[in-house]
């Protein structure tokens, strides 16, 4: 399998890179890349007295001592059109205060600070003042339901939680009493609750004279959940020496650098709003963009447009949701400024590659990493050709293979091209988790034979890019053949009424499994047995009898992680009628 998305109708995309545009971050691809050394990259930061590393000195401070203060740092677009700004030196000091906030509520290091906040300033501050007090910080999304919030923030050990009046009362307050020992800090509280504390009073009275915690490189800095599109999800754990790859990563990845406009639409309670929806960004010297309101196309241009965002990092949700709501929102607007486009979260279609080189003159870039890997690890790059479908390939100080699981409990690398196998990493790269919060044993079971094993399958061409074949679980056995869902899923794309498809294995006596697709349809096509047939005959002739699905059915939309993720599993237990299992991060429910 395979030939069939390389060879099939999306050419590769030749980069040439226009004379106005800078030379990219990363110029060339293999002499940087035996050229690099972790440990190089990490004497570039400068650090602080006896080798101390903090990822809100290196985002923020370090800034500052270069006499950088009054710089732009961020730009926040409220939902109700009102706008703020912060230059470096203004977030500075807040986060000192928060810090000391922290300090006088007796919240020190290693302490857990949990945030349950829509994308407001107070949660960027919160982010970098509990980073400086040396504090762990534990983002959740705003729209979890209370059992997500719960069942997390006891995970997590949370000692403070920096949320809303309205979140806290629906989300905290009724289960409160589990944790003893939380203290619960309100941005819009003034004193309704007798167990609460305001933060406006807070850092009114706090000080910025207080210095930053003296935290070492492998002290624990942040604590994320993954998405939970497999299973319940698990807490990675992360330290301060992350920093040196979010930085390196993005401006490797990204092609970030001082100058930029840089706009990263995901949540911060997920691993991609924090690594570079906050910190990489903050570290390289950019101006943040950051909007308040959930995803609207209209809205989404006109923010470009106005802000002059020169990079752009979104998922292929937003990216399908965009192609959705057609061209002409996309031309209204000028978006001359957009000169870098990347995706991550999910495989990202190549049709979405060639459409968004259409209609904003470039590609986007795909990229791939994990909650777990902390950075980007894979990724199509400004100095590379762009395969439309394929990941990209790893970046400098990433060792990626192909391997196979063997029986004896070692793993074998899979040099052959296009063979199949997991995808894994050599582990030393600063980003990589340090553990499964309460969970040793999983973290353990990860690492095979020297290398980390992702639980992906993928595929790496001959020229080394890397190529999504689907989640370890997802991926479908049918009468001998391997088939990824992302193959059929990109090729039921490719047809003009489908703006979404999810594609599962069902039981099947003689096959063992076979193909069933699941899609939702763009603005103007109806549902219907001749559409039905039409999509059906589309999918046979891109992938063959063999691979192309034996029933699609149509849905008005497809099961998400509230990140954006197909959750397949669920389509897979409705159509079994099997357990769910944990959806608590399921679009729509509980919130
Ligand atoms: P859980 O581990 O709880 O099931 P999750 O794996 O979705 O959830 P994340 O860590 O947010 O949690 O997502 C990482 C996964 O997302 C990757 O392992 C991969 O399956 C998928 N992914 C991320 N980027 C890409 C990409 N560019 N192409 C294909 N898949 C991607
Ligand atoms: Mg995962």
């Amino acid at each position: 399998m395979g030939d069939r998305i390389e060879n099939g109708i999306f050419a590769t995309i030749r980069k040439q890179l226009a004379e106005d545009e800078p030379v990219p971050n990363l110029p060339e691809y293999d002499g940087e890349r035996s050229g690099f050394t972790w440990a190089e990259a990490r004497t570039a930061f400068d650090g602080r007295a006896g080798g101390g590393l903090n990822i809100a000195d290196q985002a923020l401070d370090f800034h500052l001592r270069r006499g950088d203060g009054n710089r732009p740092a961020l730009r926040w677009l409220g939902r109700d059109g009102t706008v703020r700004d912060f230059t470096y030196a203004e977030l500075t000091a807040r986060t000192r205060r928060f810090a000391d906030v922290l300090r006088r509520l007796g919240v020190g290091r290693g302490d857990r600070v949990f945030s349950l906040l829509g994308r407001v300033p107070e949660l960027y501050v919160a982010a970098l003042g509990a980073l400086r007090n040396g504090s762990v910080f534990a983002p959740l999304f705003a729209a979890f339901g209370p059992e997500p919030v719960r069942a997390r923030m006891v995970l997590g050990d949370a000692r403070l939680v920096v949320t809303t009046e309205s979140l806290y009362r629906r989300k905290i307050l009724p289960w409160r009493a589990e944790l003893p020992g939380l203290r619960v800090v309100l941005i819009d509280g003034a004193g309704r609750y007798p167990d609460t504390d305001d933060l406006d009073p807070l850092m009114a009275a706090a000080s910025e004279e207080g210095g930053t915690a003296p935290t070492g490189p492998e002290d624990m800095a942040l604590l994320h959940f993954t998405s939970g599109t497999t299973g319940r999800p698990k807490g990675a754990i992360h330290v301060h020496e992350a920093v040196v790859a979010h930085h390196v990563t993005a401006r490797y990845a990204l092609d970030l650098r001082p100058d930029d406009v840089f706009w990263c639409t995901a949540d911060p309670g997920w691993v991609t709003g924090t690594s570079y929806g906050i910190i990489a960004p903050l570290t390289i010297g950019c101006r943040l963009v950051v909007d308040e309101g959930e995803f609207d196309a209209e809205r989404w241009y006109r923010i470009i447009e106005r802000e002059r965002v020169s990079v752009w990092y979104t998922a292929p949700t937003a990216i399908r949701m965009l192609m959705r709501a057609g061209e002409e929102v996309a031309k209204a607007r000028d978006l001359s400024s957009l000169r870098f486009l990347a995706s991550v979260g999910e495989p990202l279609n190549p049709e979405a590659v060639v459409w968004s080189r259409r209609v904003f003159g470039r590609p986007f870039h795909d990229n791939w990493w994990q909650t777990e890997t902390g950075g980007i690890m894979i990724a199509n790059l400004q100095c590379l050709d762009v395969k439309p479908g394929s990941m990209g390939r790893p970046l400098p100080g990433i060792e990626a293979a192909i391997v196979a699981r063997e029986p004896g409990g070692g793993v074998a690398v899979l040099d052959q091209p296009m063979a199949v196998g997991e995808l894994a990493l050599r582990p030393g790269w600063p980003s990589m988790f340090r553990g499964y919060l309460h969970d040793e044993a999983r973290y353990r079971q990860c690492f095979v034979g020297g290398w980390y094993l992702s639980g992906d399958l993928a595929r790496r061409d001959a020229d080394g890019y890397f190529w999504f074949v689907g989640r370890g679980d997802d991926v479908i056995k049918s009468a001998g053949h391997l088939i990824g869902p992302f193959e059929v899923e990109s090729a039921l794309l490719e047809h003009p009424a489908v703006a979404e498809a999810g594609v599962i294995g069902l039981p099947d006596p003689v096959a063992g499994e076979t193909v069933k697709g699941f899609v939702a349809l763009k603005p103007g096509y109806r549902p219907g047995e001749a559409l039905r047939e039409d999509i059906l005959a589309h999918a046979r002739r891109r992938l063959g009898p063999a691979v192309a699905p034996k029933a699609v059915e149509f849905r008005d939309q497809l099961p998400r992680t509230r990140s954006g993720k197909i959750m397949r599993r669920v389509l897979k237990a409705r159509e079994l009628g099997l357990p769910e299992g944990d959806l608590s991060t399921l679009e729509g429910e509980g919130a």
